[in-house]
């Protein structure tokens, strides 16, 4: 069908980077178990920016800026490259779909590699924010930075709202990699597309909601080894 059929598009969500050594939210060993969720509520974070700082810092700046990205960004990158995949529409803020090569993304969620003043709203990437005073300050004007990604209680940025939309309408084959399909609007994504015709492919290590209602396909596996796979047998056909 990859072969075949055409457009095809990506879903990603945090279960492609759990083997760049992100965890994901829920489940065991997910950020939620370890971290109170509130911390990343838009309004607790302008009562608390120091509280939430702490937490965003040490999870987001401390540790996933310094995750690599892996063969399952790669072989997403690749398939775009020899055009076989026409965009990835990603929940992910960690910027490793960009950092293993691919072009036209979607960020749902935003990006966690920039901040955005709440004051004069200068985007200032990360390499030139500084963390040793907690919360990070605007260079220009002092104002209080904010990640740019969204916070519980914000909207989904309008370009790749609509972009993701849009290209989930026209899609004939869409892969979704590594989410439960739980958080919303995002979630919607492969139910449109499923509805607007296209075949849906799933890779998880676990059944998710999609799993008995709307997925044609589930390859049960890492993200890793099952794209890897998928890719090869893909090229044997074109
Ligand atoms: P989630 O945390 O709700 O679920 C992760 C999913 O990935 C689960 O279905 C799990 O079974 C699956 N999974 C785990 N390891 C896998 C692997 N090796 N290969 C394939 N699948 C695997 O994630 P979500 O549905 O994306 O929703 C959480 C929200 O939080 C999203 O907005 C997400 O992007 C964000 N988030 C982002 C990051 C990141 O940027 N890396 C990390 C954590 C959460």
């Amino acid at each position: 069908m990859i072969a075949g059929m055409s457009p095809v598009i990506a879903f990603t969500g945090a279960g492609i980077s759990v083997e760049s050594g992100i965890p994901p939210f829920r489940g065991e060993g997910g950020l939620w178990s370890k971290y109170d969720p509130r911390l990343l509520e838009l309004d607790y974070f302008h009562s608390h920016p120091e509280k939430s700082w702490k937490v965003i810092k040490e999870v987001f700046y401390d540790f996933i800026s310094h995750a690599s990205f892996n063969d399952a960004h790669k072989v997403l990158a690749e398939m775009e490259e020899a055009g076989k995949l026409s965009c990835v529409i990603t929940q992910n803020i960690d910027n490793l779909h960009q950092a293993a090569g691919t072009k036209k993304i979607f960020e749902f969620h935003g990006n966690s590699q920039e901040l955005i003043c709440i004051s004069c709203q200068r985007i200032i990437p990360v390499t030139e924010t500084d963390f040793t005073i907690i919360p990070p300050r605007c260079n220009h004007c002092k104002g209080l930075l904010k990640p740019n990604f969204i916070f519980f209680g914000e909207g989904i940025p309008k370009n790749a709202y609509e972009g993701s939309f849009e290209a989930t309408g026209n899609a004939a084959v869409i892969l979704v990699v590594g989410t439960t399909g739980e958080v919303m609007p995002a979630a919607q994504v492969p139910y449109l597309a499923k509805q607007s015709g296209a075949v849906v492919i799933e890779i998880n290590t676990e059944p998710s909601r999609y799993t008995p209602f709307i997925t044609d396909i589930y390859i049960e596996g890492k993200a890793t080894v099952a794209l890897r796979e998928l890719w090869n047998a893909v090229q044997l056909y074109t």
